[in-house]
């Protein structure tokens, strides 16, 4: 709680001065903040006047551990009284940065065993495309420089990682991309075949792809699919890269997203979950062969490395964050409520005309809306703005002519914190169905 006449300045300050990501910055100047938000705990957040709502999205899909956690903040006082920065470049190194590679190497699926450290998941998709074209340089076959992706990805702002983002708007934005991105639709193994022929196997580089699609309207593909893909990519020899960004640390009711799938990509991108936004943090971790070739391939300096990859106090957090998740038992408790809040979802559904399809997978869930003649516009922001006047708030996704709400709270929620969050949903979905009605 802040004081009113302080709230009032911090407001008029936030106009003038925060320039946010991703708004709407003619609103965002007039309006100023909906919330300012001066405290967590748990799955709820509290704003500067001490209004209490459930935080439905895991803030940005990242706060997996939840609010509030005290454990982190002492071990990242404690590494940054030690040592708070040191650089990785070269041959310097340092403890948390080098137990979280092992920690990382132990809990990944298959032989994915050597973790590159960034910043965030941008770096990490532009890493991963960089070093997959890198490795086809040594590999002495440097025409491989084609990255396919999915429509409806979202991998994302960077250069590199928007040049792959499926979703077109996010492409359109920008005047200048990074060349050789190719898209597929997003559910159709054939037509990865297809655009491989048409482009000449020889001259592709890597397939990336999110396990469930998250920014982009929450698709989950079906159970086949990734094997579908895993085979293609092996019968032409074509890099096969995952984006755990929001899948990985235990979203979905697994450690990792494509372990739904029974199959282990080449490279996989982590970020969010790692360290539950307590530091930012994100990675690449490489297959053993993959690592191993690269080693015995590469002759000169390796030209590529942020300022804060393998940051000791970000390691640290993100090594006592990965020991909530398992003391915890947080990769259960996402799939049995995920569980629960699908069927809520589908009890929504039910009793809603409006609503078109309930999904989910571990606590990653969304609720989709069907065009409606009479409306002004999508109702998904229409729900949304409900459910924040009753305390909940989660994410709209309008894109690309869709109209779905997702959630994904943190994993520690409980069974009654669950139901609440299932209610006020319920509340806000019938208000803008009988509004509808009027
Ligand atoms: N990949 C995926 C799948 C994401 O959802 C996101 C962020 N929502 C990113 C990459 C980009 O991560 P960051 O915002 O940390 O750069």
């Amino acid at each position: 709680m802040i004081k009113e006449k302080t709230a009032a300045e911090l407001k008029e300050l936030d106009k003038k001065h925060f320039f946010h990501p991703t708004s709407a910055i003619k609103q965002q100047r007039e309006s100023g903040p909906a919330f300012i938000f001066t405290e967590g705990k748990g799955i709820y957040l509290y704003d500067e006047n001490g209004t209490k709502v459930i935080d439905g999205m895991s803030s940005l899909w990242n706060v997996n551990v939840g609010h509030g956690r005290k454990e982190l903040g002492e071990v990242a006082m404690e590494q940054m009284s030690k040592l708070a920065f040191s650089s990785s470049f070269t041959s310097f190194s340092n403890e948390p940065a080098i137990r979280l590679a092992a920690k990382i190497a132990e809990i990944a699926p298959g032989d994915l065993n050597a973790v590159f450290f960034t910043s965030g998941g941008s770096e990490s998709n532009d890493t991963a495309y960089k070093l997959a074209r890198h490795y086809w340089v040594l590999k002495g076959q440097p025409q491989r420089r084609k990255i396919i992706s999915r429509t409806r990805s979202y991998h994302g702002v960077n250069v590199g990682a928007t040049s792959a983002t499926g979703l077109k708007p996010f492409r359109d934005f920008t005047s200048s991309l990074a060349p050789d991105f190719y898209y597929v639709d997003h559910m159709s193994p054939d037509a990865l075949r297809e655009l491989i022929k048409q482009e000449g196997p020889d001259t592709i580089a890597a397939f990336i792809s999110e396990p469930v699609q998250g920014a982009g309207g929450l698709h989950i593909a079906p159970e086949t699919y990734f094997q579908e893909i895993r085979s293609i990519c092996d019968e032409y020899g074509i890099l096969f890269i995952t984006d755990e960004v929001i899948t990985g640390f235990g979203r979905t009711g697994t450690l990792f997203g494509i372990e739904h799938y029974g199959v282990v990509p080449d490279m996989m991108c982590f970020a969010k979950g790692v360290s539950s936004g307590y530091a930012p943090l994100g990675g690449v971790v490489f297959s053993q062969a993959l690592y191993d070739e690269l080693g015995e391939l590469s002759t000169g300096t390796l030209l590529h490395g942020y300022t804060y990859s393998g940051h000791p106090m970000a390691c640290a957090v993100a090594l006592k964050n990965i020991e909530i998740i398992e003391r915890e038992q947080l990769v259960e408790n996402s799939k049995v409520r995920g569980a629960e809040m699908l069927s809520g979802f589908e009890q929504i559904k039910a009793a809603h005309s409006i609503v078109s399809e309930a999904r989910g997978l571990g606590l990653m869930g969304g609720l989709e809306f069907h065009p409606q003649p009479g409306a002004e516009g999508p109702l998904a922001p229409l729900v949304l703005a409900e459910a924040a006047k009753r305390g909940l708030i989660c994410r709209a996704v309008v894109l690309e002519g869709q109209d779905i709400l997702v959630f994904s709270p943190p994993l520690i929620i409980t069974k009654e914190e669950l139901q609440e969050l299932l209610s006020i949903l319920n509340a806000a979905v019938n208000e803008v169905e009988q509004s509808l009605q009027k």
